[in-house]
């Protein structure tokens, strides 16, 4: 009784601001157990009749220990590659439209998000992540169009880390840091100096990805290491002219592989690594914040307290479509990360329940 009307109460609130904004979209995603992990203590969550998402507290019985998440869609460990990727496409398919469309892959480490984006080590076409997929609908979309459109795609790719911009296919390997634009450009990065290179093909994007994914390395001792602590952004840009009336629009896609979200006590690591963590706490949470101001659609939105949001600026908010995947590790032991991603992904698709209350 009580647990069902607060289940309706959830979905009413949800509905209710999910009208209100529309362009943010968030999908939860459960990898499947891996060898090693207990499938035991299985049963920190499960998917509801409507899709809604429950995590139970392993240490606390019944009801009580229950939340129940909403999400756009929620992905259970069973869930194809081609599945995940289905309800991204129409996205696609705007950013020739004139769209900016932001894809956002968040989780703590380990949790899916590189499965997700990138796919397993295999070249086996089942097993295509997001980026190839979108990139290959943007490519076979544009040649659809050929008799109407002329279109030109450059990419561009940088790394947020340590609150530092650096170029990740920067043409000379002093891989400069970059300014930021305080005025950026319509749709673009607000990083001005970052090089530009046109492509013609996906194999092109993802040799181009490739690189920048060497370069992101570099100063790591580790590239698993590395990645999970800096955030990249691959940015796809879409010129196209219209043959007829010679007009131009421009979109476009932003690939954005987010840091690690797992939190670091504070007691547990020091010197490099402690602000390291620092900076990626700072960065998503001025993350989420952005992204929960624009889901209010609140008039002021603070892009600045973070080098990642400032980037991202012009291609958050407006006319710019968001998704996030939500990546959820579901061994028992990753109760509190999940609790903690979960919470994160809740507010940033702007069901909060505060927040949905004071809309009333
Ligand atoms: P992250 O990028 O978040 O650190 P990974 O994508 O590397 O995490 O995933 C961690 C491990 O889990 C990898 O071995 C990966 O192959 C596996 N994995 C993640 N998601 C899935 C999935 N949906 N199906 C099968 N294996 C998965």
């Amino acid at each position: 009784g009580n647990y069902h009307s607060v289940l309706e109460e959830n979905r009413r609130l949800y509905n209710e601001v999910q009208e209100l904004k529309g362009n943010i979209r968030v999908y939860c995603r459960i990898r499947p157990y891996l060898s090693g992990e207990n499938k035991k203590q299985s049963t920190i969550y499960h998917i509801g009749e409507n899709g809604e998402l429950i995590l139970a507290n392993p240490t606390k019985q019944g009801k009580d220990g229950q939340r129940v998440f909403n999400f756009n869609k929620v992905f259970g460990p069973s869930a194809t590659q081609e599945e995940v990727f289905l309800d991204t496409r129409p996205l696609i398919q705007s950013i020739l439209d004139g769209y900016n469309v932001c894809i956002f892959a968040y989780g703590q480490t380990g949790s899916g998000k590189t499965y997700t984006m990138t796919g397993p080590d295999s070249s086996s076409e089942t097993d295509w992540g997001v980026n190839y997929r979108a990139l290959n609908d943007l490519f076979q979309i544009s040649q659809t169009r050929i008799e109407t459109f002329i279109y030109e795609v450059g990419v561009q790719m940088v790394e947020v880390y340590n609150e530092q911009v650096r170029d990740l296919l920067a043409n000379d390997s002093t891989q400069k840091r970059l300014g930021i634009m305080t005025t950026s450009l319509p749709n673009g990065l607000a990083v001005p100096d970052a090089s530009m290179h046109t492509v013609q093909s996906t194999l092109d994007v993802l040799e181009l990805m490739g690189i920048g994914q060497t370069n992101r390395a570099v100063s790591a001792t580790s590239l698993n290491e590395r990645s999970s602590r800096s955030h990249s952004i691959l940015t796809v840009h879409v010129q196209g002219m219209d043959l007829k009336t010679g007009a131009t629009l421009r979109g476009s896609l932003h690939l954005v592989d987010l840091a690690g979200s797992e939190r670091i006590e504070r007691s547990e690591v020091i010197g490099e690594r402690l602000k390291e963590a620092q900076h990626i706490n700072k960065s998503l949470s001025a993350l989420g914040d952005v992204i929960f101001a624009l889901s209010q659609k609140n008039t002021h939105v603070p892009y600045r307290n973070s080098k990642l949001t400032q980037v991202l600026q012009s291609s958050l908010g407006g006319h710019a479509k968001t998704l996030m995947f939500v990546h959820i590790n579901p061994d028992v032991g990753s109760y509190s990360e999940t609790l903690s991603t979960l919470k994160f992904a809740e507010r940033v698709s702007g069901v909060e329940l505060g927040a949905a209350r004071s809309h009333k």
